[in-house]
Formats: C-alpha cells, sequence, structure tokens
C-alpha cells in the first residue's frame, strides 16, 4: 500500500469514507481495537490511532476486531468483488471492457474497483486483459504457431515487444509472494546442462524459478526456501505437464546456443523497484553487459546503484532476467547467485556467438522493429 500516506489514511477515516474499506484498517491504541475507515463508532484521537495493512496485521500487533463494523467482513467482501471482476473480464477479454463497464458489472464504483483490484491482484484491469491476451497468445505458441502469427491472432500488432510486455504484467500477486507462494501451486522439473543441474519451476501463469547448480537436492531445497507455503511437485517422466517440459525446452536451447533469447511467461513478484530492475535486465540485448551504476541511471534512480545490486541478486529465474549481464563498471565479474564460475562461462560464450554473428557477412537481417 506503499503509495498512500498516513495523512490520507485520516482523511478517509476522518469522512468515514466507505470507499477505503479493505483498503487499511486502523488500529485505537487505548481501546485496543482496530476497524474499519468508515466505522461509525466515535472518532478516535489521531494521537492514538495506527494504521495497518489489513485485520491480520493488527492482529499481529496485539488489537482485535470491532464488533460493530466487523472490519474481517470487508475483507471478504473484497475478494468477492475481485473474483466477480476477474470472472467478468475472462468472460469479456475480446471487448476490452471500459472501467465502468465493470464497475457497474460487480458493483462497486470505477475508482474504488481500480484501486482494490490493483492491490489484490497487482496489476489494473486493463493490464489483467492484457495478461489475459497473452495467456492466449502462448497457447497459440504452443500449439505451434510463429511468434508473429500469434501475436496478430492474440490482438497484438506483430511486435514481440509487446508479447513481453504483457507477460509481464501479470503472474503470482506481490501478495501471494510474500506469503510465501501461500496457496500457489509449483511444478518443476531438473535437467542437465552445459552449466550443471538446470531447474525450472512454474506455477499455472508461467515460469517462477530458474536456477543452476551442482546437484538436484540443493536446487529442490533453495526452491523450498523461496516459496515455503507453496505446494510443490516434482514432474518426472516423458508426459504430462507440456508447457512445463516447453520451458524447460526454452531455457535449454538457450544454454545450448541454440537461441539467443528464452521466450517464456514469467510469474516472477517483487517490489516495484526490483521489477523496475528486472526489466531493465531484460532489454540488455543478447552479448552485451551492463554496469550497476547503467542499470540504475536506466530506470531514472541514478544513486541507486545498492538497490540495483541486491535486485540483481534477488532475481530468481537466472538467464530468463539475465543478471548475468551486468558487471561492476570496473569490469570485475560483479557477484552471482549462482556461482561466478557459471556467471563468467554465460558472459564468454555470448560474446563469443554474437561477435561470430557480426563477422558474417550474410547473417540474418536484423530488421528495425516499427
Ligand atoms: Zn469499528
Amino acid at each position: 500500500m506503499s503509495a498512500r500516506t498516513d495523512a490520507s489514511r485520516w482523511n478517509a477515516v476522518a469522512a468515514r469514507d466507505r470507499d477505503h474499506d479493505g483498503e487499511f484498517v486502523y488500529a485505537v491504541r487505548t481501546t485496543g481495537v482496530y476497524c474499519r475507515p468508515s466505522c461509525a463508532s466515535r472518532r478516535a484521537l489521531r494521537a492514538n490511532v495506527r494504521f495497518f495493512e489489513d485485520g491480520s496485521a493488527a492482529e499481529a500487533a496485539g488489537f482485535r476486531a470491532c464488533k460493530r463494523c466487523e472490519p474481517r467482513s470487508t475483507e471478504s467482501a473484497t475478494t468477492r468483488v475481485i473474483a466477480k471482476a476477474r470472472a467478468y473480464l475472462d468472460a469479456h477479454i475480446d471487448a476490452q471492457p471500459a472501467l465502468a463497464t465493470l464497475a457497474k458489472a460487480v458493483g462497486m464504483s470505477a475508482s474504488h474497483l481500480q484501486r482494490t483490484f490493483k492491490r489484490e491482484m497487482g496489476v489494473s484491469p486493463r493490464q489483467y486483459v492484457a495478461a489475459l491476451r497473452a495467456d492466449r497468445l502462448k497457447a497459440h505458441l504452443r500449439a505451434g504457431a510463429t511468434v508473429s502469427r500469434a501475436t496478430f491472432d492474440a490482438g497484438y500488432g506483430a511486435s514481440s515487444r509487446a508479447y513481453h510486455a504483457a507477460t509481464e504484467q501479470l503472474g503470482m500477486t506481490p501478495g501471494a509472494y510474500r506469503r510465501g507462494g501461500k496457496g500457489v501451486h509449483i511444478r518443476y522439473m531438473t535437467a542437465p546442462s552445459a552449466l550443471g543441474r538446470l531447474l525450472v519451476a512454474a506455477t499455472d501463469r508461467g515460469v517462477c524459478a530458474v536456477t543452476l547448480g551442482d546437484d538436484d537436492v540443493t536446487l529442490e531445497n533453495a526452491l523450498n526456501s523461496e516459496y515455503p507455503q507453496s505446494t510443490r511437485r516434482r514432474v518426472r517422466g516423458t508426459r504430462g505437464d507440456d508447457d512445463l517440459r516447453a520451458w524447460v525446452a526454452a531455457v535449454r536451447a538457450y544454454l545450448e546456443g541454440v537461441e539467443r533469447e528464452i521466450a517464456v511467461p514469467l510469474d516472477v513478484a517483487g517490489t516495484p523497484f526490483q521489477e523496475r530492475v528486472w526489466q531493465a535486465l531484460q532489454r540488455i540485448p543478447f552479448g552485451e553487459t551492463r554496469s550497476y551504476t547503467q542499470v540504475a541511471e536506466s530506470i531514472a534512480a541514478p544513486t541507486a546503484v545498492r538497490a540495483v545490486a541486491s535486485a540483481c541478486a534477488r532475481n530468481r529465474v537466472s538467464l530468463v532476467i539475465p543478471c548475468h549481464r551486468v558487471v561492476r563498471g570496473t569490469g570485475a565479474l560483479g557477484g552471482y547467485r549462482w556461482g561466478l564460475a557459471r556467471k563468467e562461462r554465460l558472459l564468454a560464450r555470448e560474446h563469443g556467438i554474437a561477435a561470430r554473428r557480426v563477422d558474417a557477412s550474410e547473417g540474418p537481417a536484423t530488421r528495425a522493429s516499427r
């Protein structure tokens, strides 16, 4: 709820504004009770009020729910409205419903719905529809259509930029990630690769971990500690889970030098800052490197070099988000979560392949994107 200040929350409480119910709760030190913003009970003194993201947070701090406004019931009402909104959008993916239409359909004001949806889902309703269309695109891709044809069919202009932009929109919500993947079902596979053992894990929405290591047990333990509350299933054998198999194949094609890009949907939630860094990393071309400072400058946060480095270190999908392409300004390799030797080999190989392509006079023409 980062952007909302306590001052604006207090204004909502002072106005008993129903529109903010479900967005936060306020607790009163003197009574030990917490309420939704619109509670009709006597107004507390500002000095005695603390704000919390939700009832759980207030209860963790020792407050109990108000019997009069039942702040817990707002939370479940919110969940119902969001479920209704999602169902509506799922059913109207081609119509691109206006926010006002959607709001009417679920019985909530447009501005309240926009805020609530964004808070619960991590994306706006509009971005949600874009991601649904991206899902359809992925289905086309799995069915064997070429990328340009599939982007066209899915309603985008024929541009892989649109594909990447859309697939970056939606995934595990930040909330689900914060809760250790609670309620999230993860499948994973391991495979041999030129850089050791490879583990690829995915939710129903996309790849949530790509890790490299010396043995499967270490990789599995790392996955477990990243998503401790999720349910996890290891995929073995040669049948079923076609989507996961396709994503593993895409990562291996990159590691074997067959492909320069790994075009898989991602499901990685982070802080807004981390996500900006991760998106910036995906814009570093194959065969090139950037310094941490350059990445910080590219996201208009030139002084946040340390935060950039730590976002790189928090990357959960190696290779797909190419954090190996970030090095120290001095030319030193910097860190790498999956081992410096691997980073060194990845960069050497990418540079080698990129250099060969430039030398070859009849290399594939790279058309400027429109
Ligand atoms: Zn109350």
